[in-house]
């Protein structure tokens, strides 16, 4: 089925219950948004000539249009190609010409950097800026027979490109379809919680990331997902929210958790100012104890962990309300450095060098198979070869079951750094600080960091004198996102390496294991 069907039934059965909100007031019915929505698939269509299957990338901020574009694309049968807006343009471009895109949606924010682009990437026909007089147009467009009803899809269908950097240093597109998005949903209502028409759904996170997966059960389901009118969440704000918007749920990255839990406003906000909450969500990354303890405190029992990836679209496993809750265990608090047990739709193995299942305790390679892992690599075969091997989906993290079945990460194998829950891959860094002249080697780690989680450590050969630091944050402001940038260089002789030339990362990073910021 093609998933923009919800909105279709939402404006039947609750035409004017709110469909989308920001701070405390509704920007469309769920009866507006459908008609908005089948509007603009009759644009998206008709104006450009796009036919079911083409790509439209987005790349915005979250607001209200962002939904609209999301599900007007899969409405007339388009792919969606949701794009981390904080990248830089060189990455946004890669992204769009790998994808095929032929239209781009972006807002005001973002135009000054995506518009230029149409004369960049061929196949882009054009760039789009949501709000404005452009999209006011695509929505003017009277729905033509083909697009009175959401595009009839097949569940292997793709409906979402979802891009993550791989470790060669290009991103690479999880292929997710109709089907995975399904079984996304589904499974949150299984492991996670139901929801009614009564609820809402904060986008206090990306909704090109986990924020837009988790909107989708909350959409399918008739509840409001409501914009903080700040962009940024904190303590005041969130209880104006509670208070406006019951039954809420939203996801976050375990840092902005820790500072949520942190902000004094929250402080004394106790049973009554915490009672709108239903359930943060968190994953991404990982939670240290003493923060969960904490937000525990302030939250109350009102937080579910969940651990998944790109390829399998926030669904590996998931650490339950009732474990948060069960305090009285005596595994309580083992089980809350867990990430849980597996989810209801899949099958997760920890597996060996050999490829054989582990006993309990021993770590190993995690692998996943269900309906809810991705159909592959967006035209790389050969990627896609190599990660869903077997029919399993290689998630290239170790990690280890506990006899009750709970999983422990324990690495992350492909040496992905998490700062502040956005992913780097170190090659990509690598690659940027590799084309200053001044630098003969170079390898890039994540240095254990109690505010952000992890921080970008490089460690430079120098060629012959030193490059400056300053010189070497412009070469790589030059290709790849701010927020990628090393926070500290260490210029060494040389790098250890094993007898295959390949430099030996857990070196370097040992040489933190005893620094005092270790959370
Ligand atoms: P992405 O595909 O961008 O969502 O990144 C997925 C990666 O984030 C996973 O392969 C893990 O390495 C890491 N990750 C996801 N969830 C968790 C979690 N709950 N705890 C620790 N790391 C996580």
């Amino acid at each position: 089925m093609n998933i923009a069907t919800w909105v279709e039934r939402n404006a039947k059965r609750l035409p004017d219950r709110p469909a989308h909100a920001v701070g405390d007031t509704v920007t469309a019915t769920w009866g507006e948004f459908a008609g908005r929505v089948s509007r603009l698939a009759a644009g998206l269509r008709s104006q450009w000539g796009l036919a079911p299957g083409d790509r439209v990338a987005i790349v915005m901020s979250n607001c209200p249009e962002y939904l609209e574009a999301q599900f007007a694309i899969w409405y007339a049968g388009l792919v969606a190609v949701p794009v981390n807006a904080r990248l830089h343009r060189e990455e946004i471009a890669y992204i769009l010409d790998h994808s095929g895109t032929s239209l781009v949606i972006t807002d005001a924010e973002h135009a000054e950097t995506v518009a230029p682009l149409v004369d960049v990437v061929a196949g882009v026909q054009e760039v789009v800026v949501a709000p404005g007089a452009d999209w006011d147009e695509l929505c003017a467009v009277e729905p033509t027979p083909d697009v009175l009803t959401a595009t009839p899809r097949d569940s292997a269908d793709p409906a979402w490109l979802f891009y993550t950097s791989g470790t060669t240093g290009r991103p690479k597109g999880a292929t997710l379809t109709h089907g995975n998005l399904l079984m996304a949903s589904l499974s949150y209502f299984a492991d996670i919680g139901p929801v009614t028409a009564y609820d809402s759904v904060l986008h206090a996170a990306p909704l090109s990331h986990g924020s837009g997966l988790y909107g989708l059960p909350h959409v399918a389901k008739g509840a409001v997902s409501v914009f903080p009118r700040s962009g940024a969440l904190d303590g005041a704000e969130l209880l104006d929210l509670l208070a406006r918007w019951p039954g809420m749920s939203f996801f976050a990255a375990p840092i902005m958790v820790r500072r949520l839990s942190l902000d004094p406003a929250l402080a004394g906000a106790g049973v009554d100012g915490m009672a709108g909450l239903k359930t943060i969500i968190y994953g991404g990354a990982p939670m240290y104890l003493p923060d969960l303890e904490h937000a525990l405190g302030v939250f109350g029992p009102r937080l579910a962990q969940i651990y998944g990836q790109g390829e399998t679209p926030m669904t590996i496993t998931a650490l339950s309300l009732a474990d948060h809750a069960d305090r009285e265990h005596p595994d309580w608090r083992v089980r809350l450095q867990s990430v849980g047990t597996p989810r209801t739709d899949v099958e997760v193995r920890v597996v060996g060098a050999d490829g054989g299942d582990l006993p309990a305790g021993e770590p190993g390679e995690i692998l996943v198979r269900g309906p809810v892992v991705m159909a592959g690599y967006w035209r790389q075969p050969e990627a896609t070869e190599e990660t869903l091997r077997g029919g399993w989906l290689h998630t290239g993290d170790v990690g280890s079951f506990d006899a009750a079945g709970y999983l422990t990460l324990h690495d992350r194998s492909k040496d992905l750094i998490i700062s502040g829950g956005m992913n780097i891959y170190p090659r990509e860094v690598e690659e940027a600080l590799m084309t200053h002249p001044g630098v003969q080697a170079v390898a890039v780690v994540g240095r254990p960091d109690p505010e952000w989680g992890e921080s970008v450590v490089a460690f430079v050969v120098p060629r012959d004198e030193a490059p400056s630091e300053a010189d070497l944050d412009a070469t790589c402001l030059a290709r790849i996102a701010r927020f990628k940038r090393p926070k500290e260089y260490r210029f060494v002789p040389s790098l250890p390496t094993n007898n295959y030339g390949k430099v030996l990362k857990r070196e370097l990073r040992q040489q933190f294991s005893d620094s005092p910021d270790r959370p």
